[in-house]
């Protein structure tokens, strides 16, 4: 998975509810609270820790602070078990392998991440292949550190190991292999969502019932703010801090992807992380994406789809798909909305 030095980009607002200080009220208060030792504080907890290279946040309600603390625990410790099988960045891990081996012969692999790979696949058929985990075929030639990206011949070289179609996964042994010499996958542009579903199921099972899970772009919320909803703002993409639009959410995910997470640019042209898989370039339809849906799996994968094919044939394919929204912002600052989320008219 990627590096992303960068801070979390969706800004998360919470209002809590206004508070009067009442002196007869807090005495009772304190009357109760010793005479009623231990107690078991009900509140708010969260918790940041960088994994897979990104800044990943646990928000919950807990009505015991050990559990609650306990609870976040485990989220991010999933999140360091997923890192250490999907992490491209470490030599050790499963997908190395297979990016090191499967050229040469199949690979064995876990079952999750046998069905993750598949789950990818199944996006490049629905997105016709703008979502491609192929697409570190070429992928793998840019450095956003360090200024580097391939040449025209380069990219010309490298680019016919872009196609899902030659990554063969074999559901009775569960072994990966490529067709094509020098093919790559990378799952950057979905573990992270993958791994935000993790944890929310993780908090289910333990009984939470109201949380927030983030891991860079990508987000999930169960229960609302107690008859509040979330306020989700989304960053301008010009301005780190500053947020075009607000929207109120409760029991879903949401991910973000922009062209100013990592990049650099050259000569007026933006050599960023998301790669068009047919031209093996830096995708430059959009300046970013966000995507509304049940399953941060699901967001994850569809914000790299939509920034690819640009914002008007990104929103018309969203619109076809009746459990999701969207938000696109093309290269001169115009927004687009998916059906569900378009203001009325003027
Ligand atoms: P984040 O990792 O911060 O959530 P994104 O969700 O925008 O950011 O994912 C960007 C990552 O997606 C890239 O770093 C790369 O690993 C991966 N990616 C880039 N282009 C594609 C593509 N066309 N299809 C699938 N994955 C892609
Ligand atoms: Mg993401």
């Amino acid at each position: 998975m990627d590096r992303d030095p960068s801070p979390w980009r969706i800004i998360i607002t919470m209002r809590r509810s206004a508070c009067n200080f009442d002196p007869l009220r807090a005495v009772g208060f304190l009357l109760v609270f010793f005479t009623a030792i231990p107690v078991a504080r009900a509140d708010w907890i969260t918790r940041e820790e960088d994994i897979m290279g990104t800044r990943c946040v646990v928000e919950l309600w807990s009505d015991d602070a050990a559990k609650g603390e306990a609870g976040i625990a485990s989220v991010f410790d999933d999140m360091k078990r997923i890192d250490r099988l999907m992490s491209t960045w470490k030599e050790d891990t499963e997908i190395s392998e297979v990016n090191r081996d499967a050229g040469k012969h199949p690979v064995k692999i876990s079952e999750e991440l046998f069905r993750l790979l598949q789950t990818s696949v199944k996006y490049s058929e629905l997105t016709r292949g703008a979502f491609d985990i192929t697409y570190a075929s070429v992928g793998y030639l840019y450095d956003f550190r360090r200024h580097i990206h391939p040449d025209q011949a380069a990219i010309a070289a490298a680019l016919p190991g872009i196609n899902f179609r030659h990554m063969i996964l074999d559901e009775k042994s569960f072994t990966v292999s490529f067709s094509r010499p020098g093919m790559r996958i990378d799952l950057g542009g979905i573990a992270k969502g993958y791994s935000v579903d993790r944890g929310i199921e993780i908090l289910q099972k333990q009984g939470f019932t109201r949380a927030m899970v983030n891991a860079g772009g990508d987000s999930r919320i169960i229960g609302d703010r107690f008859g509040k909803p979330w306020v989700i703002g989304v960053r301008d993409p010009d301005h780190e801090g500053k947020t075009f639009l607000r929207m109120p959410l409760t029991d879903t995910a949401f991910s973000t992807s922009g062209d100013y997470e990592r990049y650099f640019d050259e000569n007026g042209k933006r050599f960023h992380h998301i790669i068009d898989p047919k031209t093996g370039d830096s995708a430059r339809k959009c300046r970013s994406v966000t995507i509304i849906s049940g399953t941060a799996t699901r967001t994850d994968a569809l914000t790299k789809s939509v920034f690819v094919m640009g914002p008007e044939e990104g929103i018309k394919f969203i619109n076809t798909l009746p459990d999701v929204d969207a938000v696109a912002v093309a290269p001169d600052g115009k927004v687009f909305y998916s059906k569900g989320l378009a203001p009325p008219a003027e």
